[in-house]
């Protein structure tokens, strides 16, 4: 509580009303009773003035009297000074006569004949005017501070002579001193009581608002949420009341906002399509998990950082300005920066606000589709040129018949022979495209099943033996000790080592060596096919398994390949959930190695 500064602030204001107030309000009082005790004094001394006169007023008839002789002067003088002592000392007051020129008569303090003529005492020339006078001076007589009071006494024989009654200023001074320190001690405990009382008022008041307070900056730093305690039905207690609810709504507002940026976050996150959302000074808001695959942000913490700074792609930057400058939608293709190479698709959308408040990149990954048309751009491509060659053969052997040659016997089953042949050529060619059109779509029909892989190898050797032995070429069959199965289509297998079996005698010059071997590894079932013959150059290693792709263009038309071959058998052995892999040496020959699953 104490530490509260509303609370020092109007417990010291309601201090310091009480103090200015209780200050004010002794000040009058003292006053007052200042002034009180001034008149009482006065009252006093006017009595005693008045009781003098009435009682020396016999004895100064014969004091001043012309007439009498010096010694009844002397008496009544005496006697007058015994009065006025005996009076003196009875009421503590000092009394003094004076006739009208001011010559002190007797006095009760002093020997009246040592002292000044009183003629200019103000107090006596206030007495002969007005009938009384008052006055508050110094004593030339006494040293001392004094309230004198005078009144006339008419005597008859003399003009009027004065009373006058004095006190001593410090006598009055003490009695005020008196009263005043009473009032101040008095006050002094009003004080304490009232301090005391509004400490534990202003405390009271304060407390349930620090807890408020208290409570408010707990819930703003996202600490305890727990709702303030309601002491009083006050105004304190109602806002209490009303900040409990505010606290609830925005609790549930906040839920609802986290809930809401969760599912944002979450779509954002498992989005193929990269966005990333800048503001008009085109400062990255947001960006999503894909667009980090796109682009490569400088930095840890993309957010709050310059688009162009941040991902370093000038056309970007560009299309994010043209949306800004046009205010509506930009769409382009351009090239990622990442670490692979991907051609990006980018939609550029304002967000509301004119001008608009910043803009939206929708970012699509197109690579795929661009390769895929490039794919079927050289596929026609290649088709039609690979159509187009034995078309051409066939149709010029077939005029060169019709215009002649068809008479001459020799010629004309020369030239009926080479049509056949690139009808063949043509046959194989759509027989192939044909299977590895079924086998890419997954429309051929596979029957999996324990395949003996000897079983394959002595079909594949026996379809090619004539071939091998015409060039020939010896065909090394190692066979392993132990029985090996695959798990695979046996047509498929047989296709496999047709394709790679025939490459291999194709490829290979006469007298050459072909060796076939196979064996168990893992869960795998390894088929091998090397070859002593021209081999293949290590640029078109990964490319040799592509469609129509040739590594020597001339040699595989000549010997009538049609640049499938190797495909199909990547393809077929996909299928079987296997691969197929190559190592060759130009000139040295080459080795192409099956892996399928083991049955
Ligand atoms: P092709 O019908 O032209 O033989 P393939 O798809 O079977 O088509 O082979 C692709 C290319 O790989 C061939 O054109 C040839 O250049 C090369 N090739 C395939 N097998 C061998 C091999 N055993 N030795 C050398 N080159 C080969």
């Amino acid at each position: 509580m104490r530490s509260h500064r509303l609370f020092w602030k109007l417990f010291l204001i309601s201090v310091g009303l009480h103090l200015t107030l209780a200050i004010g309000f002794l000040w009058i009082v003292v006053s007052s009773q200042r002034r009180e005790i001034n008149r009482q004094v006065e009252q006093r001394l006017e009595t005693t003035a008045v009781m003098l006169r009435s009682q020396v007023r016999g004895p100064l008839a014969r004091l001043l009297d012309d007439d009498a002789d010096a010694s009844s002067r002397q008496r009544a003088q005496e006697r007058l000074q015994s009065m006025i002592d005996e009076l003196a000392g009875e009421i503590g007051l000092r009394l003094t006569l004076v006739d009208a020129d001011g010559l002190v008569l007797a006095d009760s303090d002093r020997d009246f004949e040592s002292m000044l003529n009183h003629a200019n005492r103000p107090e006596l020339i206030a007495a002969s005017e007005f009938g009384r006078g008052v006055a508050m001076r110094p004593s030339p007589t006494l040293q001392t501070d004094m309230l004198y009071l005078a009144i006339p006494i008419n005597t008859s024989v003399a003009p009027p002579a004065f009373v006058r009654v004095a006190v001593e200023l410090e006598t009055i001074q003490a009695r005020i001193a008196v009263v005043s320190r009473s009032l101040w001690l008095l006050a002094l405990v009003f004080a304490a009581l009232a301090t005391a009382l509004t400490y534990a008022i202003v405390a009271r008041v304060i407390r349930p608002l620090a807890e408020l307070t208290q409570r408010a900056q707990a819930i703003a730093g996202g600490g305890d949420q727990s709702p303030v305690p309601i002491r009083s039905r006050d105004e304190v207690g109602l806002l209490a009341e009303a900040f409990n609810r505010m606290q609830a709504h925005l609790a549930a507002r906040f839920r609802e906002l986290r809930d809401n940026n969760e599912q944002m976050a979450t779509v954002l996150a498992s989005m193929d399509e990269g966005i990333i959302a800048v503001d008009a000074d085109q400062k990255i808001v947001l960006a999503n998990d894909a667009s980090k695959i796109f682009f490569t942000f400088a930095g840890t913490d993309e957010v709050g950082r310059p688009l162009l700074e941040s991902v370093r792609n000038r056309t970007l930057h560009d299309v994010v300005q043209q949306c800004l400058e046009r205010g509506k939608a930009v769409q382009t293709e351009l090239e990622s920066t990442a670490k692979t190479r991907r051609t990006l698709s980018v939609r550029a959308t304002c967000l509301p606000g004119k001008p608009a408040h910043g803009v939206v990149l929708v970012l699509h990954d197109i690579t795929e589709l661009r390769r895929l048309e490039n794919l079927r751009r050289d596929f026609v491509a290649n088709v039609s040129h690979e159509l187009k060659t034995p078309l051409s053969s066939i149709k010029a052997y077939a005029e060169t018949l019709r215009l002649g040659a068809i008479d001459d016997p020799e010629h004309s089953s020369l030239f009926v022979a080479r049509i056949e042949e690139q009808a063949e050529r043509l046959h194989q060619l759509i027989l192939d495209m044909l299977q590895i059109a079924r086998v890419e779509a997954g429309d051929e029909v596979f029957d999996i099943t324990r395949v003996a892989i000897e079983r394959v190898v002595r079909a594949g050797v026996r379809q090619h033996a004539k071939t091998a032995q015409r060039k020939e070429i010896e065909v090394i069959v190692a066979r392993p000790e132990m029985a090996t199965f695959a798990l695979a289509d046996e047509d498929g297998l047989n296709t496999i080592l047709d394709n790679l079996l025939g490459n291999a005698i194709k490829y290979t010059p006469e007298g050459g060596r072909v060796t076939l071997r196979w064996w168990n590894e893992g869960d795998s079932v390894c088929l091998e096919v090397e070859d002593s013959g021209v081999g293949i150059a290590p640029a078109h290693h990964s490319r040799v398994f592509e469609r129509f792709y040739r590594a020597d263009k001339a040699r595989s038309r000549e010997l009538g390949g049609t640049g499938l071959g190797l495909s199909i058998v990547k393809h077929l052995c996909q299928a079987f959930g296997g691969s197929v892999s190559l190592r060759s040496r130009l000139g040295k020959g080459s080795c192409f190695r099956v892996r399928v699953p083991r049955a």
